[in-house]
């Protein structure tokens, strides 16, 4: 199916930043959405703005890190809407901060949001996938990706984890799925500086202030994996604000 129009689509992370800016966009191109972050009165108002819009959207209390909680989300495509073409796994923390603080909740958070978090995911939609024999998934990594700068190491490692992991899954897809990742660099959401140390939350919203792009510039490059034939697949984007090194 080439196009965004009648895909069912299930993101995680949607509750707000890049989640909600791309879950709009793409119900607004007619996709059929199932939503899915942990807090359920700002999931809620993005579910109901985009139906009073007369988009196509449904919500689901979920952690990433709960392996029944992302079953939940793909299942509840294929019950609403009889299938499930794309599972977008954006659900992100970035709070970071440096080594000696021993901030390990905060890692952990990490590592069960962005590592344990994508391969539920994937336990969840790659059956379904495999059964219709078709799908894609869109992981969202980082420009913390492909370098390494402190103090974000440990969300730069799991967010490499995340590369790794989607390059790893392209190459076993086989002809019928498509596997995107997208990386975005500096974004203006809620979520930067938000937790961590407060030095290094407020060293990233004074970055955020002088060079993020909006998220409408991460929805669209997930819009262009999404829209193209099934026969090809955008294996990766990077897409960062021109003055960010
Ligand atoms: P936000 O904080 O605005 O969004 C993060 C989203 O993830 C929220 O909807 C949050 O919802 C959800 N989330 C976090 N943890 C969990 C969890 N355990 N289970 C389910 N949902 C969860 O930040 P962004 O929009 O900026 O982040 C979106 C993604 O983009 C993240 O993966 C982030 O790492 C990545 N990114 C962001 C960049 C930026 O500069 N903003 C740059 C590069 C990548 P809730 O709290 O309701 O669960």
């Amino acid at each position: 199916m080439t196009g965004i129009k009648g895909k069912v689509i299930a993101l995680t992370g949607a509750s707000s930043g890049i989640g909600e800016v791309t879950a709009t966009y793409l119900a607004g191109r007619g996709a059929r959405l199932v939503l899915g972050a942990r807090r359920e009165d700002r999931l809620n108002a993005v579910v109901d703005r985009i139906t009073a819009q007369g988009g196509s959207a449904v919500g689901v209390v979920v952690d990433v890190a709960h392996r029944e909680d992302l079953k939940r989300l793909t299942d509840t495509g294929v019950d609403r809407f009889g299938r499930l073409d794309v599972l977008v796994s954006n659900a992100g923390t970035m709070a970071v901060s440096p080594f000696d603080e021993l901030r390990q909740d905060d890692w952990d958070a990490m590592v069960a949001t962005h590592i344990t978090g994508l391969l539920n995911g994937i336990g969840a939609a790659l059956p379904i996938f495999r059964r219709q024999r078709s799908g894609q998934f869109v992981n969202v990594a980082s420009t913390a990706a492909y370098v390494v700068t402190s103090p974000l190491a440990v969300y730069a490692a799991t967010k490499t984890a995340v590369k790794v992991l989607t390059e790893g899954l392209r190459q076993e897809s086989g002809p019928d799925l498509r596997v995107t990742l997208v990386s975005p660099g500096f974004t203006d959401t809620e979520g930067v500086g938000k937790g961590g140390s407060p030095e290094a939350a407020a060293a990233l919203l004074q970055q955020r202030a002088e060079i993020a792009m909006p998220p409408s510039a991460v929805a669209s490059a997930i819009g262009y994996a999404i829209e193209q034939p099934d026969g090809v697949d955008i294996s990766e984007i990077v897409v960062r604000p021109t003055v960010q090194a």
